[in-house]
């Protein structure tokens, strides 16, 4: 059976088996009369944990056996034949997260307000994650089931936060003891089986940066191409972390480890022929340095980490002036942003109760142009702001970005991202025009509220206009067409 690191942070204990939320209609699935809430507990006599390995266990697989436990508590075996690549028309619960050992320095569930959404305190860690979505785990309590699961199912790339090779300090950051915190055994043994790593270090000044910095780079680099890359992020204390052994990371702090950053990303260009060690952008925004060229991020390996969004969204910009540089485009622009915002969905679940009686969609805009307002954090609005700006003069569109402080978490949190229901109401009245944007990625992602627990729908009837939430990807399809 799957082995759980045995901690005090672990707990959550699973029956057996991945549970079926779905069955398409018309589907294998269906014909094998699978139905939601069963569970399937072995593939081919072999254990399912979850959808990770219901995957492997079924890959390639065209004769089948799954042993299936029905809600009413019989256990049914299913022998069927399939064609390699036909699908099972299967939907699986999610992963439930393993949880982590660790008491960082930094964690971002101290510098939570105690109102914040439950889901914000639990404490992931979980190699499934880390494959499947670029989640960063420490490996600091990684179990030997774990390990073997990578290896064996391929689950790679892995992102590891390493934060320093040296173990004395990697074991204070953690605040665990220096044997839980040394991954040197288990970082070789996923790197001689051919594992790639993506590692992370979180810079808090006075701890982990000069020299260490530089010898956690040097350490990892010796290590490419299987270690692919390292991203540097800045630690982000909100104003409820008032551990006094953590120092505040200001605009100099940036503009030194900037330069000490460079000049290692030099060495490594010339010696492995990438850059390797790549600065988060909100160090460069903080030291008011330019955002690196799109050469300097290669295939942007840790986009994932938010590293390198800022020069990949400069770069799609350039996509919308070459769309909206001529004023015979405007019309079409028009008729094509209408049928976008049509076709555009919403959160699954929201509805929008503002929406104006007798208009088909919210961006029905009087004369044509785009009129209204953006909402985002304050990092990132002096950069959006500057685009939107060449983007009016050139369409004759009139959108305005509103920088919206994040006084929820205070600190230095001014990401898009962890802006709150009530930051974004506070806002509303800086709002101009037809409609406001604001950033997705407010929104939880499997239900319609907001970090604070605001509901979505109670957000829109606190704005007078219509209210739509867009990601980078759909305001620059908005903009495009
Ligand atoms: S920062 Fe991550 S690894 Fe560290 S204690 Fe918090 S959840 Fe655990």
């Amino acid at each position: 059976m799957y082995e759980f690191a045995v901690t005090p942070a672990v707990t959550q204990l699973r029956r057996p088996g991945v549970i079926i939320t779905e069955v398409a209609p018309e589907s294998l699935a269906e014909e094998l009369e699978l139905q939601p809430n069963d569970r399937i507990v072995k593939v081919n006599g072999r254990p399912v944990r979850d959808y990770l390995d219901f995957r492997f266990q079924t890959a390639g697989e065209t004769e089948l056996v799954f042993q299936v436990k029905k809600t009413n508590g019989e256990t049914h075996e299913i022998e069927f034949d399939r064609d390699e690549s036909e699908d099972f028309g299967l939907m699986f619960e999610q992963i439930v997260p393993r949880q982590c050992a660790n008491e960082c320095l930094f964690c971002f569930c101290k510098g939570n307000p105690d109102d914040a959404r439950p889901s914000l305190f639990v404490r992931d860690e979980d190699i499934r994650l880390s494959f499947l979505y670029g989640n960063y785990t420490t490996l600091s309590s990684i179990t030997e089931d774990e390990m073997k699961r990578i290896i064996e199912q391929r689950l790679s790339p892995q992102y590891v936060s390493v934060h320093a090779t040296d173990l004395k300090t990697r074991a204070y950051l953690l605040g665990v003891d220096e044997s839980r915190a040394d991954i040197s055994q288990k970082l070789e043994r996923l790197l001689a089986a051919d594992i790639e790593i993506h590692a992370q270090i979180v810079l808090c000044p006075e701890i982990n940066d000069g020299a260490i910095l530089e010898k956690t780079l040097r350490d990892l680099a010796a290590h490419y191409p299987k270690i692919v890359s390292a991203a540097i992020v800045p630690v982000a204390l909100t104003r409820y972390n008032t551990d006094e052994r953590l120092t505040r990371v200001t605009p100099e702090f940036c503009q030194r480890t900037i330069v000490q950053v460079e000049a290692l990303q030099n060495e490594f260009r010339a010696t492995l022929g990438v850059t390797f060690a790549f600065l988060g952008d909100e160090i460069y925004l903080k030291a008011g340095a330019e955002i690196p060229t799109r050469a300097h991020y290669g295939n942007y390996p840790q986009i994932e980490d938010g590293v390198g969004m800022i020069r990949s969204f400069l770069e799609q910009f350039e996509s919308v002036f070459e769309s909206v540089s001529t004023k015979d485009r405007r019309d079409e622009a028009v008729e094509l942003a209408r049928r976008f915002f049509k076709n555009t969905r919403t959160h699954p679940e929201a509805r929008v109760p503002n929406r104006p009686e007798g208009k088909a969609t919210p961006l029905d805009f009087p004369g044509g142009r785009l009129f209204g307002t953006i909402l985002t954090g304050e990092m990132f609005a002096p950069i959006l702001d500057e685009q939107i700006e060449r983007f009016n003069r050139l369409s004759g569109s009139r959108l305005k970005v509103v920088a919206v402080a994040n006084t929820y978490f205070g600190g230095d949190v001014s990401v898009a991202g962890l802006l709150s229901g009530q930051d974004l109401v506070a806002a509303a009245d800086r709002v101009v025009g037809d409609f406001v944007i604001i950033p997705r990625v407010t929104i939880k992602s499997d239900e319609p509220i907001f970090i604070d627990g605001m509901a979505y729908d109670d957000l829109k009837s606190r704005f007078a206009v219509p209210v739509f939430d867009l990601d980078t990807e759909g305001l620059i399809k908005l903009l495009q067409q």
